[in-house]
């Protein structure tokens, strides 16, 4: 690549090929207006664009790069395995190896199957849950996003017993009416839902920290009446933790939320980024009771041809077995709290009203007075400001995600002075927004 390739360049070229010039929508820089910058290069907790302009990276490929970009260790292990082979389409012992190392620090999870996206691994897994309970039903709520399988691009409809609408063209209606939508952190409706529909329900789907509205934990309260509702009436409670697997914590959110509620555990969790370290891979898994409904044992089917690939699973175990060193989330979550509570501080210096929350890596913060309970709070205003700090912030060198709606990640490899930098630029972009 030549460089005097530019961003701009790049984009036109990209356009006339790829729809709107890139392979996942929010890479687009739609919200934010702009051009996208197109990546030459990335090591530890920096990327690189077209230009030669360098940026403190808090995207990390939307949560896997939990390490950095190019960690040694990561490297050696994946450029070991591609030596081996890319891929056989018959079982190998890093795949063992790999789920062994996930369940390890998931007790509820006895079985995992892998797969190579999370939206892969969301679908499996209510296909399986709905298999093993011989319902149709699947409650979501809104704000979670668990990929674009067709059932779940679901949008609330005006009232509990309408279901839902398609949020996507190309979604026939009748794909969504075994989909309800509830409002996160709204214990009522989800009373009204069990009550109206509990001998129907086969699985409820959650983002115990949702990372798709920004940053915006389940509260306890309905966290707690969620798994006795899903209990009482036989659903299974699934955690979508493709985004708060191994990067919240070591155990996951659910290790969060078995804290605080005694006995706490989901029936089934998914899985993805953090595990694959960068490269294509996801999971999802459940109690062997559960998982033995899955072919070539029980009657759900799943398959995958590059499933448990050998170069991603080597990826995904050399990332586990770094961030499973005694002190890693420990030293992780102290840095992204620095971070968010910088950030605050320089809301308040500079009069912006600005709160932000965090657990290990994944942090979110929101132009607002108190944090958001749900989606429709997240996206009640800011927009405009966000807008405007984001394009601040990326001239300054700091590439945020490009939404509001977003949540950030940081990295083992940001450094003390990169959270400084960051801060400092927060200040000059606040002080000029
Ligand atoms: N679930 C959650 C919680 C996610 O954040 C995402 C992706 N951001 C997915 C599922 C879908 O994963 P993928 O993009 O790998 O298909």
């Amino acid at each position: 690549m030549s460089t005097e390739t530019t961003n701009a360049a790049l984009f036109e070229r990209a356009q006339a090929v790829i729809p709107g010039g890139v392979n996942s929508p929010v890479r687009a820089f739609r919200a934010v207006g702009g051009t996208p910058r197109f990546i030459r290069r990335a090591q530890g907790a920096y990327m690189v664009d077209a230009e030669g302009q360098r940026y403190i990276d808090y995207i990390g490929s939307w949560g896997p790069m939990i390490l950095g970009h190019g960690h040694p260790a990561v490297l050696d292990a994946v450029q070991q395995a591609a030596t081996e082979g890319f891929s056989f389409g018959a079982p190998t012992e890093r795949e063992v190896e790999l789920v062994e190392a996930i369940i390890e620090q998931v007790p509820s999870v006895e079985q995992l199957r892998l797969v190579s996206s999370g939206t892969e691994a969301a679908m499996s897994a209510i296909r399986l849950a709905r298999g093993a309970t011989g319902r149709s039903l699947l409650i979501k709520f809104e704000g979670c996003y668990h990929g674009h399988a067709d059932a779940l691009l679901v949008k609330a409809g005006s009232g509990l017993a309408t279901f839902g609408h398609p949020t996507s063209a190309g979604v026939p209606a009748e794909v969504v009416q075994h989909t309800m939508v509830l409002e996160y952190n709204n214990v009522e409706q989800l009373e009204e839902a069990f009550a109206l529909q509990g001998a129907d329900i086969a699985c409820v789907m959650v983002e115990p920290i949702a990372g798709n509205m920004n940053f915006v934990r389940a509260s306890v309260p309905f966290m707690t009446r969620l798994r006795e509702l899903c209990t009482q009436h036989g659903a299974l409670l699934v955690f979508d933790e493709v985004m708060s697997g191994f990067r919240v914590a070591l155990g996951s959110a659910q290790s969060l939320y078995a804290e605080l509620i005694p006995g706490f555990r989901p029936d089934m969790s998914v899985f993805g980024k953090v595990i694959g370290g960068g490269m294509p891979l996801a999971a999802f898994g459940a109690s062997r009771a559960v998982m033995q409904h899955l072919a070539p044992l029980g009657p759900v089917y799943q398959a995958g041809t590059l499933s448990g690939n050998p170069v991603a699973t080597a990826c995904g175990l050399a990332t586990l077995r770094e961030i499973a060193k005694p002190g890693f989330f420990e030293a992780l979550g102290a840095k992204t709290k620095r971070l968010v509570d910088g950030l605050v501080a320089v809301g308040r210096e500079t009069g912006v009203p600005l709160v932000g929350d965090c657990e290990g890596g994944m942090f979110g913060f929101f132009f607002a007075e108190a944090l958001p309970q749900n989606y429709k709070a997240v996206m009640a205003g800011g927009s405009e400001r966000f807008n405007r700090f984001f394009h601040a912030m990326l001239d300054r060198g700091v590439y945020l995600a490009p939404a509001m709606y977003e949540a950030g990640f940081v990295s083992a490899a940001h450094s003390d002075a990169d959270i400084a930098a960051t801060l400092e630029a927060a200040r000059a972009a606040l002080r000029a927004a």
